[in-house]
């Protein structure tokens, strides 16, 4: 775990290991130095501070160059009684070569030196021995041989003892820290160790303590200092082991000072031992009460520390869980899509990218949704128009619901398809759920229905005309268009009795063309056709709309004027009687005319029933004909006609 620190702090603990370094270095090079008495064994026969340089440097990758330059100084200074200048130049060499070589060990390893590893051992052995023992061993001859102005035999052989002094010293210790230091950055290493380390550290500490209040019989109190390095590992139990062990260890020690010192006066002995015993019990107050202060610290920031893991533990459950629950529900939700018995599809809101589309979907598309290979939804649209109004929506309201589309498969063949979208979040990214109701079948079937239905409507529309043309052939009069008697018999019983109740006379004309006969002897048959024609034409231009006009048989009409009296029957009557005789109608190569004998009555002087009427009408016109033709004549009412004559005389038709 990173403890975080400040600048400031971070800047002095660097500032300390410069120190811490040298003296380190110092150390081992001064126990070296005992170890080969200086006399005639420089340089000495192994150098294990050259593999406390090495490992270092490989250990701490490269930093500490200065402290190990310091320490080499000082060994060579006061260990090895070189003057200053050549002390440096050797203690500069001491620390550039294993430096230099464990930065090619690193340039060519980049993972840490193991020594398990056959790989690892060549390069150890060149980079890691051979080249810092010769770079220290060329610093130290010259230095060496400066100082005492050496030949150059004596130069090599110098160079040479310094040369295997210091690869032996690397080959003797390095190997084992390194493989040690590789352990110890192996996780189980501590768990392992633990025991080991607290027997030792108990007997050690024991150990020292008998030995300073029971052994020692300094009797000025000489050694009294060295009381103190009993805190270094009480301290350090405090930070690896539970805090009641330290406060036992603690209590032992104390015991054994109390009792050492009132027993031989131990190390605190100067003049009494009362004066012991003071100093002695200073010493374990201070040391209980600084391992209370320091052990409460640890004990505090361990705590936090554990409570900081749990916190983070819990955490890192929660997020695994959440993990789970997304995993689970996305697998839910694509077995849920792929089973619907419609397409669907979803795509990301921004630009439309395909992220998922059910078998139905790929089936209706004819694509198939891979990786590699992105779709877009804009290729499914045939108006790029349509496909942005429905982005859209989609924006602004965030759902759509059965939109009918035109869209267009990866064969190019366009179907109609509902749209019912739903914008979503999947992922933390917005996108679109869309299901797809392809209606093109249904779309068929509408329009091939309305076909059929135009055509049944044209179809009853025909029949219609027909009932219609039918309806007419049965109530007109084929020649002259007029209606029929047929009609006439229909119609004149319901228009009589409907008028009689509006208390409103109806008129009714009956007219005979005059010797019609002579006109199909003398022009054939086809101009009596004509003749006839003719004068239904005028007939119709001559009456109202409302008026009945209608062929009674053979050149025989009648017209039937609901509303009209006496008075504008007999005037109507006689206005066709003149209009008809004034009618000049080509035949053949000449011209020919008619003219026409009328009998009029009136509903209700001549009765109110239909028969009444024809019957007094038809004296009417009887009379007519019989006072000589080309006349109207009212009917009576009191039996046979009362004549009128007419207003152009008798004449004959052509
Ligand atoms: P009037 O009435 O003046 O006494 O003499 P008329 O010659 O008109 O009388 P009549 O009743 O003797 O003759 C009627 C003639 O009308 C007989 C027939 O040939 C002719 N006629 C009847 N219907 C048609 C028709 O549809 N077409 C043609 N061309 N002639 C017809
Ligand atoms: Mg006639
Ligand atoms: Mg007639």
């Amino acid at each position: 775990m990173n403890i975080p620190v400040s600048r400031h702090t971070g800047l002095a603990l660097r500032l300390l290991v410069v120190p811490a370094i040298a003296l380190l270095y110092a150390l081992v090079g001064g126990a070296a130095a005992l170890l080969f008495p200086s006399q005639g064994l420089l340089p000495a026969p192994l150098w294990p501070p050259a593999a406390l340089a090495l490992v270092l440097f490989i250990w701490r990758r490269g930093h500490g160059l200065v402290g190990v330059w310091l320490g080499a100084c000082w060994v060579s200074f006061y260990q090895a009684g070189l003057p200053l200048p050549e002390a440096m130049l050797a203690g500069a060499t001491s620390a550039l070569g294993p430096w230099l070589g464990a930065g090619v060990l690193r340039h060519l390893h980049r993972t840490p030196v193991r020594l398990s590893r056959q790989s690892d051992v060549w390069p150890f052995l060149w980079c890691g021995t051979v080249l810092p023992s010769l770079i220290s061993a060329l610093g130290g001859a010259v230095a060496l041989s400066l100082a005492a102005s050496n030949d150059a035999l004596t130069l090599a052989t110098l160079f040479l003892r310094w040369w295997l002094s210091d690869a032996g010293g690397i080959l003797l210790f390095a190997p084992m820290a390194l493989l040690v230091l590789d352990a110890f950055e192996r996780p189980g290493f501590w768990g392992q160790w633990r025991f080991v380390e607290r027997l030792i550290l108990t007997c050690c500490t024991l150990g020292v303590a008998t030995m300073l209040f029971w052994q020692t019989n300094d009797r000025g109190g000489q050694l009294a200092v060295l009381s103190f390095l009993l805190m270094l590992p009480l301290i350090w139990t405090v930070a690896r082991f539970p805090l009641w062990q330290s406060h036992l260890l603690s209590m032992l020690v104390a015991l054994v000072a109390i009792t050492g010192t009132a027993h031989s006066g131990g190390v605190f002995y100067v003049d009494s031992i009362r004066q012991a015993m003071l100093c002695t019990g200073t010493l374990v107050m201070v040391q209980s009460m600084t391992l209370l202060v320091v052990g409460a610290l640890v004990a505090e920031r361990e705590e936090s520390e554990l409570f900081l893991r749990d916190v983070n533990q819990h955490l890192e459950d929660k997020v695994r869980e959440r993990t789970r629950e997304l995993t689970e529900s996305e697998a839910r939700f694509k077995l849920v899509a792929d089973a619907a018995p419609f397409p669907m599809v979803m795509n990301q809101l921004s630009d439309g990218r395909v992220v998922y589309a059910n078998p139905r979907a790929e089936a209706l598309f004819h694509y198939q949704l891979q990786p590699a290979q992105p779709l877009f939804v804009q290729s499914f649209y045939t108006s790029e128009a349509e496909r942005d109004q429905i982005a859209g929506i989609l924006r602004n309201q965030g759902t759509i619901l059965d939109r009918e589309v035109e869209l267009i498969d990866g064969y190019g063949r366009r179907f109609w398809a509902w749209l019912s979208c739903t914008v979503i979040k999947s992922n933390g990214v917005l996108c679109v759920l869309t299901g797809i109701n392809d209606i093109s079948e249904r779309k068929r079937l509408e329009s091939s229905l309305k076909a059929a239905n135009d055509a049944l409507r044209r179809h009853v529309s025909e029949i219609e005309e027909l009932q219609h043309g039918l309806r007419e052939q049965a109530v007109r009069d084929p020649l002259t268009g007029l209606f029929n008697r047929r009609y006439l018999d229909s119609t004149l019983a319901g228009t009589l009795s409907h008028l009689q109740a509006l208390q409103r006379p109806v008129g009714v004309i009956m007219l005979d063309a005059d010797h019609f006969k002579q006109i199909n002897d003398k022009y054939g048959h086809l101009t009596g056709d004509m003749v006839l024609a003719t004068l239904g034409q005028y007939l119709r231009t001559h009456f109202r709309s409302d008026d009945i006009v209608c062929r009674y048989g053979g050149e025989e009409f009648i017209v039937v004027l609901p509303g009209a009296s006496m008075e504008v029957s007999y005037a109507k009557a006689e206005g066709l009687r003149q209009g008809v005789a004034d009618l000049v109608i080509p035949a053949g190569n000449g011209r020919l005319s008619v003219t026409l004998s009328l009998g009029v009555a009136c509903a209700p002087e001549h009765g109110c029933d239909m028969e009444s009427l024809l019957d007094a009408a038809d004296a009417a016109l009887y009379a007519a004909k019989t006072d000589g033709r080309n006349r109207v004549f009212r009917a009576s009412s009191a039996g046979p006609v009362q004549g009128l004559t007419a207003s152009h005389g008798d004449e004959q038709p052509v």
